[in-house]
């Protein structure tokens, strides 16, 4: 070994330590036995390895902002290809063009899949395109990206997901389109005792496009969206009902609702043998809708009047349940009551019924409703009242909430119904009602997921 200056010297040891995959620092040298080099090729084999296909050739093309990965796949010269519908091996017939997929991006550089498909002659499905394991029809995007893609989506939204990744969009929800129709396809509908069914509201307006009929299961042991789609009319329900199999609904135990008329009508011709309860969340919802009416109408009566000011910024400390409002707040709540304005009556009311979910006993719940009704009816603030005429026609069903005998709690249907909130807001600026729908069975349908070898989050 020459001994000149230590550039040489450095330059002769490098052939010596490449294997190592880095130099060696100062005099030291590298002891025992040397590591297999880490290349491309090799992590993919081990993470991504299809039976068939061997990686060719991995190569960097462009520069700067173009440059990207190539990663060539070539048929493994000892196996034969597979007809795309049966799977099984078939003789080649010729190949096509060359065609790419996009991949996950390796150290957040785009990379592709490059592969000349073979078509084959299957004896029972004629010539057609191989079956291209990484690949879904004419797709441009590997599997592994879209459920990548897919994965990260529920994570962030999907501008977010498009931007970090480098893809657009529309590739994002193409592949969270794919990833859904999966998991729907694959997921299976066993012990589904208890449902609730919901409206939920969407986009701008109240015509009835902006409105969707969602249908949850609420068992205890799975609570998840099972369908959703357009529209709360009584074909809406059915067409849910429908989708779910009858065998699903036969076995139902517990149905609960909102008390809009087209579902009730449905539940009792479809459902009937289940327990039909009007849950605590929307009469308590419906409450608080009312005890808002009676502010805002009392608000525009007084405007420019003293008394308004009790008003002012009340709406939240008002449809709070009223051992949650503390300290400033709630001496401005009881600052309202004394003025006996309409909306701290309104308020007064609201709050007693809350003592209704309190009892255990069926009959006993019955006197409460009976006297709270009795006494909304003659308080003259005609929201009020109609929420008691209501409660009334309905008596049976929302007594059945204490028939249920505390099976079915209100925790699930609220927290379902908040979490579609957040996603149909976040989802707002996609416009369709497709993109909406894949969004809420993405977040909130527990669907199963495609197997891959690799989780990349
Ligand atoms: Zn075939």
């Amino acid at each position: 070994m020459p001994t000149g200056s230590s550039g040489k010297k450095w330059k002769n040891s490098w052939p010596s330590v490449v294997g190592w995959g880095f130099p060696s620092v100062g005099n030291k040298q590298p002891t025992g036995r040397p590591a297999i080099q880490l290349n491309v090729k090799t992590i993919l084999n081990r993470i991504q390895h299809f039976a068939g296909f061997v990686y060719r050739e991995i190569r960097f093309r462009g520069r700067g902002s173009s440059l990207r990965i190539e990663i060539h796949v070539e048929p493994h010269a000892a196996m034969a290809a597979k007809c795309a519908d049966c799977q099984k091996p078939a003789p080649g017939y010729d190949r096509l063009a060359e065609r790419s997929w996009r991949f996950v991006p390796l150290w957040g550089i785009p990379t592709h899949f490059h592969y000349l498909p073979r078509r084959v002659d299957c004896p029972e499905h004629g010539i057609g395109v191989e079956h291209i394991p990484w690949s879904a029809g004419k797709r441009p995007v590997t599997l592994a990206m879209m459920v990548f893609l897919a994965r990260w989506a529920r994570r962030l939204s999907w501008r977010e997901t498009a931007r970090t990744f480098q893809t657009s969009w529309e590739s994002v929800y193409r592949s969270v389109d794919w990833f859904v129709q999966w998991g729907l396809a694959h997921r299976t509908l066993e012990q589904v005792k208890a449902i609730g069914i919901d409206e939920i509201h969407w986009g701008k307006g109240l015509r009835s496009e902006n409105f969707l009929t969602v249908i949850y299961q609420i068992d205890r042991h799975c609570r998840r969206l099972l369908w959703v789609g357009p529209r709360r009319t009584q074909a809406a329900l059915r067409c849910g009902l429908a989708a779910l199999g009858p065998e699903v609904v036969r076995g139902l135990r517990f149905v609960c609702s909102d008390m809009w008329q087209p579902y009730l009508r449905v539940i009792a011709t479809h459902a009937a043998h289940a327990l039909h309860i009007l849950d605590r969340f929307h009469i308590s919802s419906h409450l608080n809708q009312a005890v808002d009416q009676v502010r805002r109408a009392e608000c525009s009566r007084l405007r420019g009047r003293p008394q308004a000011a009790k008003l002012k910024r009340m709406r939240w400390k008002l449809l709070r349940r009223g051992s949650r409002v503390r300290g400033h707040a709630k001496r401005k709540l009881w600052g309202l009551l004394h003025t006996k304005l309409a909306t701290g009556r309104a308020w007064m009311l609201k709050e007693t019924f809350d003592h209704f979910w309190s009892y255990r006993s069926v009959s006993w719940a019955a006197t409460f409703l009976d006297v709270w009704c009795e006494r909304a009816l003659r308080s003259r603030i005609e929201p009020m009242r109609k929420i008691a005429r209501m409660l009334r026609s309905h008596e049976q069903l929302i007594l059945n909430w204490f028939r249920a005998k505390g099976e079915i709690s209100n925790g699930p249907v609220e927290g379902l119904n908040n979490k579609i909130r957040v996603v149909t807001r976040r989802s707002y600026g996609f416009r369709t009602y497709h993109a909406m729908e894949t969004a809420l069975y993405h977040n909130l349908g527990r669907l199963p997921e495609p197997e891959s070898t690799h989780r990349f989050c």
